[in-house]
């Protein structure tokens, strides 16, 4: 079995994660695990279980995936799934710097498991939580970017 874990704060999902997953399970893998971040460097607008339940809502006609919520080492986590790469995204060039460093380490911490980047379709290359957010403080649509119950979710918020 060919499995990867595709780990992130997902605060909240989008269509950009979305199509990334679509394309790894569909095309490349045969199981992904999409692994929430509980300790996130980042501070959250949404909780653990609260972005874990938006991602399932979000993936419901992906049949082999499966969402959960992690802490600790990625590397360790994957090992205990028996994943063997590392899914991530690359959007802009300032994403590189980062996942050109979170990579090298992971591989130091554990030879076995691979770092693997997607690019994101071509409509979701400026995507991000953060933009999504940042939109529905404002009162912005956030429909082409999100789930139905994203969106819900974050309207409720910033309500
Ligand atoms: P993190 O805090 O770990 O960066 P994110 O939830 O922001 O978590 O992102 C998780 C992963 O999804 C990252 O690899 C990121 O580059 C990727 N990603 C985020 N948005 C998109 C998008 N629009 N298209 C492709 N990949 C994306």
């Amino acid at each position: 079995m060919n499995i990867a874990v595709y780990p992130g704060t997902f605060d909240p999902f989008t269509n950009g994660h979305r199509d990334l997953v679509q394309r790894a399970a569909s095309n490349i893998f045969d199981k992904v695990y999409i692994c929430v971040a509980e300790n996130s460097k980042k501070d959250t607008v949404f909780s653990l279980d609260e972005r874990i339940e938006l991602a399932e809502k979000s993936l419901v006609n992906i049949d082999n995936i499966e969402v959960i919520g992690f802490s600790g080492l990625l590397v360790d986590f994957a090992k205990k799934l028996d994943a063997k790469v590392i899914l991530r995204g690359l959007r802009v060039v300032s994403d590189f710097e980062y996942e050109f460093q979170m990579s090298s380490m992971n591989k130091k911490l554990n030879q076995d498991i691979e770092s693997i980047f997607l690019t994101p379709s071509e409509s979701y290359a400026f995507l991000s939580s953060s933009l999504v957010k940042e939109i529905a403080q404002l009162g912005g649509d956030i429909s082409p970017f999100v789930s139905k119950e994203v969106k819900v979710a974050l309207e409720k918020k910033y309500k």
